[in-house]
């Protein structure tokens, strides 16, 4: 059965570069009637935080991305040691002793001599009495997976054909010295033993990938299809990792960024698929295809997610923005129609608290000088409300016939003295809700 996961690190909220691994895995696994795992990858007990994995799936929920089950790395740390004490009988686990100064030396010299900073494999030919010294003097060492070093190749979902050769990639520490299991091991270990069927993530884990292929191998797993997706650029191709930690989901979701808008861009983006609005993830799943993907950088523009925001909105019958449109106030008698007056005319629904002040407190009245009297004899003839579909109509005809104005110059000073800005809804519709305009006239 097709299985894929989400494993996030909660060292942090999840931006829209990570979104892109999630989204992807989701919808492979929906596609296909599969499960699809949250899997926090918490091994790092110094970094991870309980409030980043609840801001993940708080994250994760808003989006509708609804995961079948949760594993958290912390808790099976038994399955990595057993893993590592195998490794370890079959002679492909060593310890290693240098310091991190000692390394950074020794990939300086390579490279000074024009050799790849690969590791040198030194402690491959430490006897145990070299080592019980190291380890008297250093403390315990790092552990490293010895790679075979032949190439390393698999059909990549987005990247086709991959070739690494092992010899030009170090051998990967998978225990730190303080004992620390390392996430490319026990995401090994997790994805063989959970039945990992497919594995997307971003392409600064190839190199991973070709260890863990290694690693899975040697510990007798089957190897799960890879896919490595490009990585999210700004706009004009410039690095977002600076940003990304601005372009956070729980910023977006203030902002007013819909999930639909949202999930309809990264479903696409970086495909050879055009963009499409989805109001539905029935539709989303359907027309998701990884093979569309490309190797190139992806450009990821935030404002792009407005205008989708908005043609999602303008699709949505009020029932489905009640919630929020009653959380403003707005009394239920109007509200409907509030939502049918405001909804072509907002980006995200933030903008409805601007739209619902205007109508209940009045706007500032813009009226310029040569309007003045006209505008002052306008309300005069304004009869009292309550206003309705048919009002602006008759109104605006007496006004004509009492002032000879028509056209624009009799209808723009009317919306401005009304509203306080030049373009809106149709003023037909306005009328009837504004609350206090005798007041303002
Ligand atoms: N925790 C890893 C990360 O966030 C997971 C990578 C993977 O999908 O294997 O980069």
């Amino acid at each position: 059965m097709t299985t894929t996961r989400f494993a996030p690190s909660p060292t942090g909220y999840i931006h829209v570069g990570n979104l892109r691994t999630a989204l992807m895995n989701y919808l492979i696994a929906a596609k296909a009637g599969g499960t699809f795992i949250l899997r926090i990858d918490d091994t790092d007990p110094a970094r991870s935080k309980e409030e980043y994995v609840d801001g993940i799936k708080r994250d994760l929920e808003w989006l509708g991305l609804h995961w079948d089950r949760v594993e958290r790395q912390s808790e099976r740390l038994d399955r990595y040691a057993a893993a590592a004490d195998r490794l370890r009988d079959m002679g492909r686990f060593y310890e290693a002793f240098e310091t991190p100064t000692e390394l950074d030396l020794k990939r300086k010299k390579q490279l000074n001599m024009g050799k790849p900073p690969v590791y040198d494999r030194a402690a491959l030919a430490l006897n145990d009495a070299e080592k019980d010294k190291l380890r008297a003097e250093r403390g315990n060492g790092v552990w490293r997976f010895k790679l075979d070093q032949e190439r390393i190749e698999w059909t990549d979902g987005i990247l086709g054909e991959i070739s690494i050769d092992a010899a030009s990639v170090s051998d990967p520490v998978l225990i730190k010295a303080d004992g620390q299991v390392l996430y490319t091991i026990a995401s090994v270990v997790d994805d063989t033993e959970m039945g990992v069927t497919h594995v997307v993530r971003g392409s600064d884990h190839v190199t991973n990938t070709a260890t863990q292929i290694q690693i899975i191998e040697a510990l007798g797993g089957t190897v799960p299809a890879f896919a490595h997706h490009s990585l999210l650029t700004g706009p004009q191709g410039e690095s977002l990792s600076k940003r990304l930690g601005t372009l956070a989901l729980r910023d977006l979701r203030e902002q007013g960024v819909q999930p639909m808008a949202l999930l309809s861009l990264m479903a696409r983006l970086g495909s050879s698929d055009p963009v499409e609005m989805r109001t539905e993830m029935a539709a989303l799943i359907e027309g998701f295809d990884i093979g569309r993907f490309g190797s190139a950088p992806t450009k990821f523009d935030v404002q792009d997610l407005f205008p989708l925001t908005a043609r999602f909105l303008q699709a949505q019958p009020y029932e489905a923005v009640r919630a929020r449109i009653d959380a403003l106030g707005v009394p239920a008698d109007i509200a409907p129609q509030f939502w049918e007056v405001t909804r072509e005319n907002i980006s995200t629904l933030n903008d409805l608290d601007g739209w619902w002040a205007m109508f209940r407190d009045g706007a500032e009245p813009v009226i310029e000088d040569e309007d003045r009297a006209f505008v002052a004899q306008a309300m005069e003839l304004l009869p009292e409300g309550p206003y309705d579909a048919d009002s602006w109509g008759s109104w605006t005809t007496t006004v004509k016939e009492a002032t000879g104005r028509k056209g624009r110059g009799l209808f723009m000073p009317l919306r401005k003295a009304l509203t306080g800005q030049a373009h809106g809804p149709d003023m037909s519709q306005v009328l009837p809700l504004l609350q206090k305009i005798r007041a303002k006239g």
